[in-house]
C-alpha cells in the first residue's frame, strides 16, 4: 500500500500546510530559477516496519491510513522518529488533533489566514443562487471550470453538464436582453438546487489574470472567472468558503 491522494490531500488541507509540531508553512520560497521547496513530511505515527519507530505497537488501521499520518517539517519528522519515549502515538495523535483545529478555528475567525498570493492559494465564496452564478460569469473573458471527481454518469451529466452550459452563457450573456438573463438565473436556481442535492457545493471567484503567449509576451489582463463544484465532505471547505490552490496567476496562450 502507499498513501492515497485523498489522504495525502486531506492530510495537507487539514493542516493548513503547516508543521503540526512547530508550523513553520511547508512549501518555502525558492529563487526564480527553482521550484518551490517542499518541507512537509507525511509521517507515520506506528511505522509499518517492525524495527521502525514505534513499530512494535499495535496499529488500528493500514499503515497508510489518515489516522496514522501527521504531516511534520523535516526536522521534526526526525524528532519523532528518534524520541520515541517522548512522541508516543497517544502524544502523536494529540499533537495532530490539536493542530488541526487550531487550522479549523483561525480559518473560522479568519478565512483568508491561510490565503497567499504568492503561492495562489485563494479563498472562493459559496455561490448559492443563479444570480450569483449570472453575475460571475457576465462580462467575463475566460473561464476556468472544475470539479471534484465525479463518480456516476448522473453526476457527470449535471456537473460536468452545467459547467458546459455555464462556458456556452459566459459568451453570449452580454448580448443578451436583461428580461432572459433574469430568467436564466431562476433556471440555474433550480440546477444549483439538484446538485446540492447530489452532494455538491458550487465555489467561485471572478480576478484579473494575466495573458501570456507563447513568446512569453504580455497580452494584457482578461477577466476571469473561477467556478468549480465540490463534494461537501471536501476538507477544505471551511464554512461558505473554500481553500483552494489555483494552477497559476498568469494563464498561457498557446498562440
Ligand atoms: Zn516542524
Amino acid at each position: 500500500m502507499s498513501i492515497s491522494n485523498k489522504t495525502r490531500k486531506t492530510l495537507w488541507a487539514k493542516s493548513g500546510n503547516r508543521c503540526c509540531l512547530c508550523r513553520i508553512e511547508l512549501i518555502q520560497d525558492s529563487d526564480s530559477m527553482h521550484d518551490d521547496l517542499i518541507i512537509g513530511e507525511e509521517c507515520h505515527i506506528i511505522s509499518s516496519k517492525k524495527d521502525g519507530p514505534r513499530g512494535e505497537l499495535k496499529c488500528d488501521s493500514d499503515f497508510d491510513h489518515y489516522d496514522n499520518l501527521l504531516l511534520l517539517c523535516a526536522n521534526d519528522h526526525k524528532r519523532i522518529d528518534e524520541l520515541t519515549d517522548i512522541y508516543t502515538p497517544e502524544k502523536l495523535k494529540q499533537i495532530k488533533n490539536i493542530h488541526e483545529t487550531w487550522v479549523k478555528t483561525t480559518l473560522e475567525k479568519d478565512v483568508l489566514a491561510f490565503t497567499n498570493d504568492k503561492y495562489n492559494i485563494k479563498s472562493l465564496s459559496r455561490i448559492k443562487t443563479g444570480k450569483q452564478v449570472v453575475d460571475l460569469i457576465n462580462g467575463a473573458h475566460m473561464f476556468q471550470f472544475d470539479h471534484d471527481e465525479l463518480h456516476t454518469a448522473e453526476e457527470a451529466e449535471l456537473v460536468g453538464g452545467f459547467l458546459g452550459e455555464l462556458r456556452d452563457y459566459g459568451d453570449i450573456l452580454s448580448d443578451m436582453e436583461f428580461m432572459q438573463v433574469s430568467k436564466l438565473g431562476v433556471e440555474f436556481n433550480e440546477i444549483i438546487n439538484e446538485i446540492e442535492h447530489k452532494g455538491f457545493l458550487l465555489f467561485g471567484l471572478r480576478r484579473k489574470l494575466r495573458l501570456r503567449n507563447s513568446k512569453k509576451e504580455d497580452m494584457g489582463l482578461f477577466d476571469t472567472t473561477t467556478l468549480v463544484a465540490i463534494r461537501k465532505d471536501n476538507p477544505s471547505i471551511i464554512g461558505d468558503f473554500l481553500i483552494a490552490k489555483l494552477e497559476s496567476t498568469d494563464l498561457n496562450l498557446n498562440i
